[in-house]
Parts: structure tokens; C-alpha cells; sequence
């Protein structure tokens, strides 16, 4: 693929997303690199109303294939909760330890054996010929009360990974991003540009 666009403003995404198409896409740009892009609000009940919105807006604006991604925590017995408010769990512009200890104090009740979770990554592929595809990824986990590690960011030392005996953020950077909900979510996104070459 000649040239994509990526839906975020985020300086991380979008070195981490370069990394993770690397070889796939002549040239990957950012709305950042385009003025008067507009702010899209993440209004969806869904990631993938999320990702869609975002996807669609930044292909209607550069003319250009663009993706999005939207992510979250998913905890079954808080019905979904944080799901698509996982970045503003504690409220509007909320930090990760405000967000944590939120989730922290939502759970206090819950039993060890109904702490199970998931991470949850959706992308949207849009074009401007009007292909819209989806590709998401998920890992399964359980919630514990006391954090682990300094790894990563967001929720991961309070997200114990099945599997593991340790957090997502006891995880190495290449432990977690060979079993990630977004490594998933991207490696279906390659295979399918490979398919497309
Ligand atoms: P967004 O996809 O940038 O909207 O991120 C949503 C929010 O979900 C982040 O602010 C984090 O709170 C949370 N989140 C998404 N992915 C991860 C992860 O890999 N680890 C920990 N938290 C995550």
C-alpha cells in the first residue's frame, strides 16, 4: 500500500504503529501532519463505533486509506466497565493512577474468582472507495488489588495475564507485544495488506 493515515494524535501510536506495519506501507502519516483536522468525539457505545467514526472522518478529510484503533479494559462482573471510558474511567482527563484507583474501589467486593477481564483492541481500515474493515484482538485476564511491575502504562499492573504468573506490566516490552490485544489486532490488519499487495 502506497500511503495510509492514522486517526490519533498520539506520538506513541504512531511510532508503534510504523513499527508494526513496518515494510507493508510506503509512506504512513498522521491527522497531525494535516491543519484544521477536526477533534472527532468518541461518542460510541462500542470499540467498534469508535474506531469506525474515527477511521471514517480521517478518510473523509485527507482523501486518503486511514486507520483508527480504540481500546479498552473489559471487566465481565462490572458489566464491561471501563470499556470505551477506559481512558476516562475517573472522569475527564483523568490519569492512569486516578483511573486505577477507580477500578481498584469498583472491584473491592468482587470475589478472586470472578475478577476475570480482558484488553480489548478494535482497528478500522477505511478507504476513500468505501472498503471498511475490522480487525480486533483481546487477551484474557483477572483484575487484582495491589499493582505489579513497572512495565507499560494504563491498567496493566493491576491485569494479572492468564497464562502468566505475572502482570502486563511485569511483561517485557516484547513479551507483551507478542500476545497484546493490539499485536492481535494488527497482525490480522498485515495479513490483510499482505493480501491486498
Ligand atoms: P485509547 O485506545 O487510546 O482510547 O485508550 C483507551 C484506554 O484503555 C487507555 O487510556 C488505557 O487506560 C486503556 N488501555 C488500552 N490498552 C491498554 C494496555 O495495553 N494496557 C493498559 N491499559 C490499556
Amino acid at each position: 500500500m502506497k500511503r495510509l493515515v492514522l486517526a490519533t494524535r498520539n506520538r506513541g501510536k504512531i511510532i508503534e504503529i510504523n513499527s508494526l506495519l513496518s515494510g507493508l506501507v510506503d509512506q504512513i502519516s498522521s491527522i497531525t501532519d494535516f491543519t484544521d483536522f477536526p477533534e472527532t468525539v468518541e461518542d460510541g457505545a462500542t470499540f467498534e463505533e469508535n474506531a469506525l467514526k474515527k477511521a471514517r472522518e480521517a478518510s473523509r478529510f485527507t482523501a486518503l486509506p486511514a486507520l483508527a484503533d480504540d481500546s479498552g479494559l473489559v471487566v465481565d462482573a462490572l458489566n464491561g466497565r471501563p470499556g470505551v471510558f477506559s481512558a476516562r474511567y475517573a472522569g475527564e482527563g483523568a490519569g492512569d493512577a486516578a483511573n486505577n484507583a477507580r477500578l481498584v474501589e469498583e472491584c473491592l467486593n468482587i470475589p478472586d474468582e470472578r475478577r476475570q477481564a480482558a484488553f480489548v483492541c478494535v482497528l478500522a481500515f477505511v478507504t476513500p472507495e468505501g472498503v471498511e474493515k475490522l480487525f480486533s484482538g483481546r487477551v484474557a485476564g483477572r483484575i487484582i488489588s495491589e499493582p505489579r511491575g513497572n512495565g507499560g502504562f494504563g491498567y496493566d499492573p493491576f491485569f494479572l495475564v492468564d497464562g502468566f504468573d505475572r502482570s502486563m506490566a511485569e511483561l517485557s516490552l516484547a513479551e507483551k507485544n507478542s500476545i497484546s490485544h493490539r499485536a492481535e489486532a494488527f497482525r490480522k490488519f498485515r495479513k490483510y495488506l499482505e493480501t491486498m499487495k
